[in-house]
């Protein structure tokens, strides 16, 4: 791993005014960003939230990414600090083109696990090391983690403490009914 930390700016936005940090991973050129707010100690609330584009920036209601970040971000203004770490790993890592066509498939009646291995993917290529590096980066070593995914706890490596799990809980909709519940059923998840 080869992450180069970039200049640190400001990033008022409508849910608190955040310190953004880049770091990119030169291997993939990808640039990932920690949004920072107040001052961490141990008891802050960390997110690490996967990119969704479709979720995050186009409103879509296929899955509930968009109203799990603006519930993370008002989380941690209502807490006066925490971090946000936003890892480039679209679509459970499998990028926007295939996620796209997992969504075709999923149209097709398969569920989001079934169309991920359809494409020869695992139901979650995510990877949390490059949030490890960044969380140690911010000096924590103690975090409470906002997610509904045990997963997630495991795939910190044990190298940060989770001392407590807070889960996000976003509305369903009809359109994203199916894969709550996918996630409910077949990923452990906690909705
Ligand atoms: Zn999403």
């Amino acid at each position: 791993m080869n992450i180069q930390k970039g200049d640190e700016t400001r990033l008022p936005t409508e849910l608190g005014e955040f310190i953004a940090i880049p770091y990119l991973d030169s291997l993939n050129e990808r640039c990932h960003v920690a949004l920072v707010l107040g001052r961490l100690d141990d008891n802050s609330f960390v997110r690490i939230h996967s990119e969704c584009l479709t979720g995050d920036a186009l409103f879509s209601l296929r899955c509930d990414c968009g109203n799990q970040i603006e519930k993370a971000m008002r989380t941690i203004k209502e807490q006066g600090s925490g971090v946000i770490i936003y890892l480039r790993q679209e679509g459970r890592g499998i990028g926007l083109w295939n996620k796209l066509k997992a969504y075709a498939l999923q149209d097709k009646g398969l569920d989001t696990v079934e169309a991920n291995h359809q494409l020869g993917f695992r139901a979650d290529e995510r990877s949390y090391e490059v949030a490890v590096h960044i969380l140690k980066d911010l000096g924590l070593k103690k975090i409470r983690l906002l997610t509904n995914n045990p997963d997630k706890i495991k795939g910190l490596n044990g190298s940060i403490e989770v001392t407590e799990r807070i889960p996000l809980r976003v509305p369903e909709n009809e359109h994203n009914h199916k894969y709550m519940q996918t996630k409910k059923d077949r990923m452990g998840h906690e909705v």
